[in-house]
């Protein structure tokens, strides 16, 4: 995989279990807290798991980028599961 910025190999993974919950703030202010908002480029698979990579030669965060308003909204509509 290359940076989608500045083609550098060196792409780091997070991935954890966000057992306590997440809370997640859009630039608007608003708030969402339980699931991982799975409409804003955090996430892979599972509304349980913190997911992103990003890369450590130029800090860019990998992904399918801008995140519209509409895909923004929906995350404040994802309901959190339970495991
Ligand atoms: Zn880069």
């Amino acid at each position: 995989m290359e940076c989608l910025r500045c083609s550098s190999k060196r792409i780091a993974q997070v991935s954890g279990l966000v057992a306590a919950g997440c809370d997640w703030s859009s630039p608007a202010g608003e708030r969402k807290g339980g699931a991982v908002p799975l409409s804003v480029g955090i996430n892979s698979w599972d509304p349980n798991y913190l997911c992103f990579q990003y890369c450590l030669d130029c800090g860019q965060l990998q992904g399918q980028f801008p995140i519209p308003r509409k895909a923004e909204l929906r995350a404040f509509k994802e309901k959190a599961k339970t495991r």
